[in-house]
């Protein structure tokens, strides 16, 4: 364990103050151990994963930060087709991002493998979840593959329910293993996670994702690697020093009520805003996707919520809009 670790070291955006306490868990036993420590000791604590989705504060995260960055990957047995769709979770990150000047599409990569067999995935929280992709494809079970080219963990992905696509993690989650605000260790299945669009029950209930149990598939590995490779390739036009999309897509209502092509929040910043290249300090609009803002230099947390206020402001006073964010603030600002 050590203290007064600068976390903008262990974000993608690179921004944040310091933890007073940080310790690396490097498996599901490591984080619950430090985890019981921390609450016997009435020190709060805060899990990050990949920190690929938060934006810490300048003034840091009191108490101790578990840093959840490995574990073990157990796969069980075969079963037979559920060979249903599930129901959707909600569609608005499909909207169309082939207008603007932003364009990328997924639509053409996507396909149906609910007859396929399944096979049960059981994998701690801290493992990354590029590393879990390739190593299913290794062991010939596919299901992850809309998720090439997303930065973080398990753990991570679950919180957010994370999309590619037309799909949503949650579409082949079985359940989770987590420690609650007493300490306790429990299951609990898919249906009681709460899942929706950029949400979990996880945003509100102080509980910790230890283990995730995966339905996969045995579908077509090869289509599936080919999917991986293509789906990182359109992707690679993302800006890396950020923390992803800023913002949820606009709802299907206002996207109507605005006459909009899209419900892109990248093309309402560039075209109806008007605030591409916008920049407080080191934080700025990306040039390459509007609705991400990076740190092109030494930016604080500060920087950035100055820009992404900018945005809400606009968007509320021009459209009678009420952006909702994507993105996870963290400690003190
Ligand atoms: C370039 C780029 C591209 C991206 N593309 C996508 C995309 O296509 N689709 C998408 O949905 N997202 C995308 N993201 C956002 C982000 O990568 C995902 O949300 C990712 O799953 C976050 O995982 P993480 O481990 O980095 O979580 P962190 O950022 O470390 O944490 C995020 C939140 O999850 C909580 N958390 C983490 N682990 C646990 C745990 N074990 N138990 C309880 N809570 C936990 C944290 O406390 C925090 O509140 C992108 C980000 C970047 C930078």
């Amino acid at each position: 364990m050590k203290a007064d670790v600068p976390l903008g070291l262990h974000t993608t955006l690179g921004i944040g103050g310091k933890a007073d306490l940080f310790y690396e868990a490097r498996d599901s036993l490591e984080l619950v151990k430090a985890v019981r420590l921390s609450k016997s000791l009435g020190i709060p604590v805060t899990i990050i994963g990949g920190g690929s989705n938060i934006l810490v504060g300048d003034k840091g995260v009191r108490g101790l930060v578990v840093k959840n960055v490995g574990g073990v990957i157990k796969i069980g047995k075969d079963k037979e087709p559920i060979g249903a769709l599930p129901e959707e979770v909600g569609a608005r990150w499909q909207a169309d991002s082939t207008v603007g000047s932003f364009k990328y599409d997924f639509a053409d990569l996507d396909y149906d493998e609910w007859d396929e067999k399944r096979v049960e995935v059981v994998v701690d929280s801290g493992v990354p979840l590029s590393v879990l992709m390739m190593s299913m494809a290794d062991a010939g079970v596919t299901g992850l593959q809309w998720y090439s080219r997303i930065p973080g963990t398990v753990g991570g992905a679950i919180f957010n329910n994370i999309h590619g696509g037309t799909h949503t993690i949650g579409e082949v989650v079985e359940g989770v293993k987590l420690i609650d605000r007493n300490g306790e260790i429990r299951e609990i299945s898919s249906e009681a996670l709460g899942m929706g669009y950029d949400v979990s029950r996880f945003h509100n209930s102080g509980e910790i994702i230890l283990e995730v149990k995966f339905n996969l598939f045995r579908g077509d590995v090869d289509k599936s690697r080919w999917v991986i490779g293509e789906w990182a390739k359109r992707k690679s036009i993302q800006p890396g020093r950020s923390a992803g999309c800023v913002f949820k897509n606009i709802a299907d209502a206002d996207k109507e009520r605005l006459g909009l092509p899209t419900g892109s929040v990248g093309y309402l910043v560039e075209h109806v805003l008007k605030l591409s290249g916008f920049r407080v300090g080191d934080a700025a609009v990306s040039d390459a996707h509007k609705n991400f803002i990076v740190n092109v230099g030494s930016a604080t947390a500060s920087d950035f919520v100055g820009v992404r206020n900018e945005i809400v402001m606009r968007a509320k006073e021009k459209c009678g809009i009420d952006l909702e964010s994507e993105i996870i603030l963290m400690g003190e600002f």
